[in-house]
């Protein structure tokens, strides 16, 4: 199966912010050695830089996702953004269940599922986040957690193209704190996520991707790519800088990224 690495801006880069990024990364990526197993690439950007980044990404292969989305497809909701929308703008993929909509906005795995759904819908593939707390792992809870978020997350039973959604690992102790899951532990997660999804999704499950997330830097990616069952990586901070995004992209290329 191709990688996924997915850049999540959260509420970071304005237009000529996007653009003048986009412009670095594509010219690195176009120096670069040429790796040898090219990942998928997407970037969600703020709502408010969509339309730039569709724009300058056009004629890449790099896709456009989104951070969130509405789980209304239209009407009076204000400050909402529907799926569709996301589509008619040029979205591949949506964002669903990030941590921080967990945790601020007390997102449930529920709400999670109807978003997901919706994506779908309009033909936009969900990336579903779960992760547990560092006070989860710390009392042993971290596999049923995860596991319960990601069976209440998923969406409904029924779903036309369920089995195209991609899963991202991301244990929010890990996420912008500079503290990353050692390759065996995140590799641990992953195999229970895998495990749990052939259940769901039978052979399906063996095409479906599953990312890690938790301050993946160049230094780090490499190691974690190894692992089974680790698919891709979502990357928050260091995605910001295309110097530094590009030589994760490129992790499989790189000889001088210290591991
Ligand atoms: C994220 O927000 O999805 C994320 C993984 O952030 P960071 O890479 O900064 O930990």
């Amino acid at each position: 199966m191709r990688t996924l690495i997915v850049a999540n801006w959260k509420m970071n880069m304005k237009r000529d912010e996007a653009e003048a990024f986009t412009e670095r990364l594509l010219s690195l990526l176009s120096e670069g050695a040429g790796a040898a197993t090219a990942p998928e690439i997407a970037i969600a950007p703020p709502y408010t830089a969509l339309a730039t980044l569709a724009s300058a990404l056009s004629g890449s292969s790099i896709a456009l996702a989104a951070q969130d989305v509405s789980v209304h497809s239209s009407g009076a909701f204000t400050g909402e953004v529907a799926a569709d929308m996301l589509a008619d703008i040029g979205c591949r993929y949506g964002l669903v269940g990030h941590s921080e909509r967990r945790q601020l906005w007390s997102e449930s795995n529920e709400d999670v599922s109807r978003k997901a759904k919706a994506l779908l819908r309009a033909g936009v593939t969900p990336i579903v986040c779960i992760g547990e707390t560092r006070e989860e792992r710390e009392k042993g809870q971290t596999a049923e957690i995860v596991l319960e978020q990601l069976q209440a997350s998923l969406p409904p039973a029924g779903t036309p193209g369920r089995d195209t959604l991609v899963v991202a690992y991301e244990p929010v102790w890990a996420i912008g704190t500079g503290l990353t899951a050692t390759p065996d532990q995140a590799q641990e997660v992953h195999t229970l996520i895998r495990d749990c999804l052939r259940e769901e999704f039978g052979r399906a499950a063996e095409q479906i991707r599953i990312q890690y997330g938790g301050s993946v830097n160049p230094e780090n990616v490499k190691s974690i790519m190894a692992q089974n069952n680790i698919d891709g990586v979502l990357v928050g901070g260091a995605s910001l800088d295309a110097a530094q995004f590009s030589k994760i992209l490129q992790y499989d290329s790189q000889e001088n990224v210290p591991q």
